[in-house]
């Protein structure tokens, strides 16, 4: 009976992790449910298997990240010596 609030007013999901700019983690506030967006866009139950993944898109988006932007201070002084 816990979930009776969720049940009548639905889930009041919060995002708890930004995996990438188009993947996040989100929780019920009520329930503490969580969902999680496949690479397809939708919102599916977060299974231990997804977090898993989820690690893994973490890591490369951060790693990425950092690169582009090394790249981008490289082209900078580049730019800047020319
Ligand atoms: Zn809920």
């Amino acid at each position: 009976m816990k979930n009776i609030h969720c049940l009548v007013f639905g889930h009041d999901f919060k995002v708890t992790r930004n995996v990438t700019y188009h993947v996040k983690e989100y929780a019920c506030k009520t329930c503490n449910k969580q969902l999680t967006t496949n690479s397809s866009g939708n919102l599916i139950e977060l299974t231990p298997k997804l977090k898993e993944i989820n690690d893994v898109l973490e890591r490369i988006h951060h790693k990425r990240l950092s690169k582009t932007n090394l790249q981008r201070f490289n082209c900078e002084l580049l730019v800047f010596s020319h």
